[in-house]
């Protein structure tokens, strides 16, 4: 947010890609004109123009996703849902309630990026599976390569992928947990406003923080990467490089 970047995540597997998350899509000037309440739109700001997920992945040879996962139905993650019509999106269950019902702009769910027809949603359901400190979760391939759990208190329905790459380095993408890796680090939880606005369970939101930073603790190596931060995603380099 306050660095201004938010971020899609494209996942190789095989022949096939997963969209983690969609960033901004073709449609956000029309989709914010039409959603963002009057009173957010100090709060809330994106600069224009945005390169679009959709738009970077087509310039290349890569496949376009065959899934789409969605960390929490937020407009700035679900904006370019729209611009891959007919694609699977998986999320939680209990962000579908959401998704069914967005209201205007409150909790930061928008018709103008949810309610088109092209959108083919699935909910998850999470296995009884222990992964990590995680008591469930579900395993996209069935070979440890992308695994989601549940994170809730951001949204009821957030959730969190892991990517252990081809080298075993392993990543963590928790959505809007907390906005950056130190404040994750330390179990911060978000500026009191930001929470008031953003979380819907601000307790709930403490509880997920806490049990990532336990996990970062047992494993340093694990690196941890929230939608929001610029420095972490400046680390790591931007599309078309890929983490092996
Ligand atoms: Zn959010």
């Amino acid at each position: 947010m306050s660095n201004k970047i938010f971020s899609a995540f494209l996942i190789r597997h095989g022949d096939t890609t997963l969209l983690f998350d969609t960033g901004l899509g073709k449609e956000i000037a029309k989709q914010y004109q039409q959603d963002m309440p009057h009173w957010q739109r100090p709060f809330f700001r994106y600069e224009a123009p945005v390169k679009s997920a959709y738009e970077q992945i087509s310039a290349t040879k890569v496949a376009l996703p065959s899934q789409i996962i969605l960390s929490h139905s937020h407009w700035d993650h679900a904006s370019g849902l729209v611009d891959f019509p007919g694609v699977p999106v998986l999320v939680a269950n209990e962000e579908l309630a959401l998704i069914r019902n967005p209201s205007n702009g409150v909790g930061g769910a928008w018709p103008s990026q949810l309610s088109s027809s092209s959108i083919q949603w699935q909910g998850i359901r999470f296995d009884a599976k222990p992964y990590l400190n995680f008591a469930s979760s579900l395993d996209l391939f069935g070979d440890g390569r992308a695994v989601l759990v549940p994170l809730s208190g951001h949204t009821a329905g957030s959730i969190g992928m892991f990517v252990t790459v081809d080298s075993g380095k392993r990543f963590f993408l928790t959505g809007d947990l907390t906005w950056n890796v130190n404040a994750q680090k330390q179990a911060r939880p978000k500026f009191w406003a930001a929470s008031l606005l953003c979380d819907a369970d601000s307790e709930q939101t403490m509880r997920s923080i806490s049990q990532v930073q336990s996990l970062m603790q047992s494993d340093p190596a694990l690196i941890v990467l929230p939608a929001h931060d610029g420095h972490a995603q400046e680390q790591l380099g931007y599309f078309p490089l890929w983490q092996k």
